[in-house]
């Protein structure tokens, strides 16, 4: 890294110790962000990398609820409010054992780049709490919104920052908060995105993250003369992101043999077709089940559990075409890359954040694989928050067809932006740098307009 650059990092290492998630993000940004800091010295004399690696604000809090055996859990929340150059703050709310203020805080900060990258008024933020709803009660999960709320509700508004959904924040848990949020001021606002739809969600906001991550790989394709028609892929992970996404990977003729959870995977050589989808969307979001319980209805699929001190995932040992990581940071190694790219395959792309580690970016990169980095290929979730806000503040509901077709333009674009910009300042075709490129260059030229702030 040049000097400037290699300074600001050990700055960030210094100053938020152990955070090791922050320093990754930042580095990879840093990294694709040299030339651009070489090229302009006006963003140099402004300072704007120094200062979009400091939160705007950082919020922790106590949240203490009573579980069903009537007895007092404490848990932390947070909110971290990295950017409001472009707008007011956005970004979900994930509620996992993981949480830490690490997590939060890399979360946050690649938010900030994807939501520029949308071409929305979107800052950037993220937030949540280690609480784990596996395992809880409607009523516990819906008390520990309530208290959650009870704090977060003076930070938000829908014109200064506007939560969303994230692991473990799905439309129940939106629906408690919301409906602690309007209890506590007396307002029905856009506070939340991925509401209901009578109460002021947007068609598509479920599916728009699966959906924009396939619209985006259909992309990458198309510059190969490539289609996803009888293309075989892996997704990991069996929430909102990977069940839209496999959603419509089935509709473009592709083949999905994987899905997993943190206890293990299932592989269906046969393909999950639209029936065994559905079974699996009701499967995890009224029962709440397993996915091992996938191989009881489908016994000719197989299933995989997790074994404990293994240095990289079978499911990416499997052979196939596509790759599309949907459940968590830093679920594909160097070795889980250099095995994806032996069996053969020709993309990868992101629906979960930061998903891949630096070592396994590069590899992608340097075996010249069609990769989509989170920030680019993930976008399309936020991007229909953006249009969920535009719709709650002229009280209006688009239909199904104009907010999909409205997603597909914008994943298009960001495509665009992020191929171009590579073209422009790095390698041809190299998505990571275009997307941090082009996410940069809005953000920072707000930030040199609006003054030191
Ligand atoms: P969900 O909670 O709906 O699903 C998460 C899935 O990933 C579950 O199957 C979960 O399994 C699995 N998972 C979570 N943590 C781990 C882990 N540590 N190891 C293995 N599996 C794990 O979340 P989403 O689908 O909403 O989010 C998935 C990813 O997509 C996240 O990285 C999120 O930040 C990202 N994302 C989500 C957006 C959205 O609109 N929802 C928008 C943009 C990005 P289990 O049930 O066992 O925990």
């Amino acid at each position: 890294m040049s000097e400037i650059v290699d300074n600001i990092f050990k700055v960030v290492t210094q100053k938020n110790s152990g955070e090791v998630e922050f320093h990754q993000a930042v580095h990879e940004v840093l990294h694709s962000l040299e030339p651009i800091i070489d090229a302009y010295p006006e963003f140099r004399y402004h300072k704007i990398l120094e200062r979009m690696i400091e939160p705007e604000r950082l919020i922790s809090f106590r949240v203490p609820w009573v579980n069903d055996a009537e007895e007092l859990q404490i848990n932390r929340g947070f909110r971290v409010e990295m950017s409001s150059a472009l707008g007011p703050y956005k970004g979900g709310l994930r509620f996992h054992v993981s949480v830490n203020q690490s997590i939060m805080k890399f979360l946050a900060f690649e938010q900030v780049f994807k939501n520029s990258l949308t071409g929305l008024s979107l800052g950037g933020g993220k937030g949540g709490s280690d609480f784990n709803p596996k395992g809880k009660s409607d009523l516990e999960v819906m008390r520990f919104c309530q208290s959650f709320m009870t704090e977060l509700y003076r930070h938000i508004g829908e014109k200064t920052d506007v939560p969303a959904g994230d692991i473990g924040v799905g439309g129940r848990e939106i629906g408690f908060m919301f409906g602690q949020y309007k209890r506590i001021t007396n307002q029905f606002t856009g506070v939340l995105t991925g509401k209901g739809i009578e109460w002021g969600g947007s068609y598509i906001r479920p599916e728009a993250t699966g959906y924009g991550l396939i619209y985006f790989s259909g992309n990458m394709l198309e510059t190969r003369n490539e289609t996803f028609e009888g293309k075989t892929c892996l997704v990991s992970g069996s929430g909102n992101v990977s069940l839209f996404t496999t959603e419509k990977l089935i509709e473009l003729g592709a083949k999905v043999i994987t899905l997993s959870d943190s206890n293990g995977f299932i592989l269906d050589e046969e393909g999950i077709d639209r029936k065994k989808l559905d079974y699996v969307m009701k499967l995890k979001n009224i029962q709440r089940g397993r996915i091992a319980e996938y191989i009881e209805e489908y016994p000719k699929a197989k299933y995989f559990p997790v074994e404990h001190n293994r240095d990289s995932n079978p499911l990416w040992n499997v052979k196939a075409d596509c790759a599309f990581p949907c459940a968590t940071q830093n679920e594909i190694n160097e070795i889980d890359a250099k095995n994806l790219i032996d069996n053969g395959v020709i993309l990868v792309a992101e629906g979960a954040n930061m998903p891949t580690n630096e070592e396994g970016v590069e590899l992608f990169l340097d075996k010249g694989i069609l990769y989509g980095p989170a920030k680019a290929t993930n976008a399309g979730g936020v991007a229909v928050s953006g249009l969920e806000m535009s719709q709650n503040s002229s009280r209006l509901l688009w239909d199904r067809k104009k907010v999909d077709s409205e997603l597909k333009n914008i994943m298009k674009r960001i495509h665009t932006l992020c191929l171009d910009n590579s073209d422009r300042y790095s390698t041809k075709g190299n998505y990571v740098d275009g997307a941090n490129i082009a996410g940069f260059i809005r953000v920072a030229e707000a930030m040199i307009d609006q003054g030191y702030v």
